[in-house]
């Protein structure tokens, strides 16, 4: 059967989500078709808004708001410039965030190294972090990547890169979920693990 080409057009779009095939494409496609025209107006003024209204921290490259240079924990004053946690998402950020235990900064790599998806340091906000930690503010930095395999190599990597630095180097504690993501660890365990930060040996 032949679809009308806006039909098709939506169902394709759709597809090339993450974790979303041609079946939930078409069954999205036709809910849509068929409910009231708000629910595609709000959705179609909520991707056009996604990109256009939000930038990254110039700093930290935690997600902000367009023509917010720099994020609100990073233009904080009372937030720990000397302590920097990073990690791989800025869904990550928010998570440590609600366990408002941590009052130090962030450093969002977005992402994590990979060789098998031919993700390397340059694909990786790292060179940026390597920056901050040399300007000699920083006295800690907190490896809270995703207690997985890429997630240990990348703490690794910068581990051996950020050695000769002095600073402190640690990694969050076991017990969070291995192979698990941190956004979705519970406030508890997020918080246990931040607190059992443990140093990280070559
Ligand atoms: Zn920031």
């Amino acid at each position: 059967m032949l679809l009308p080409t806006p039909i098709q057009d939506l169902i394709n779009a759709l597809s090339r989500l993450p974790g979303i095939g041609p079946k939930t494409a078409s069954r999205l496609t036709f809910f849509m078709l068929n409910a009231p025209d708000e629910i595609s107006q709000d959705l179609a003024k909520a991707l056009r808004n996604l990109k256009s209204e939000t930038a990254y921290c110039q700093i930290c490259f935690n997600i902000t708001a367009a023509g917010r240079e720099i994020c609100e924990v990073c233009s904080n004053p009372d937030r720990d410039a000397g302590v920097i946690c990073v990690v791989e998402e800025p869904l990550d950020v928010l998570a440590l965030e609600r366990t408002q235990g941590y009052k130090g900064r962030y450093h969002v790599l977005h992402g994590a190294l990979s060789p098998i998806e031919g993700i390397g340091p340059d694909d990786l906000k790292i060179r940026e972090l390597l920056g901050r930690v040399k300007t000699g503010q920083v006295q800690e930095v907190i490896l809270a990547t995703n207690p997985s395999m890429e997630g240990d190599a990348t703490a690794m990597y910068l581990n051996k890169q950020l050695t000769s630095s002095g600073v402190r180097l640690t990694r969050l504690a076991r017990g969070l979920p291995v192979g698990g993501d941190l956004e979705y660890a519970d406030q508890s365990t997020l918080l246990g693990a931040l607190a059992g930060r443990q140093e990280m040996n070559l």
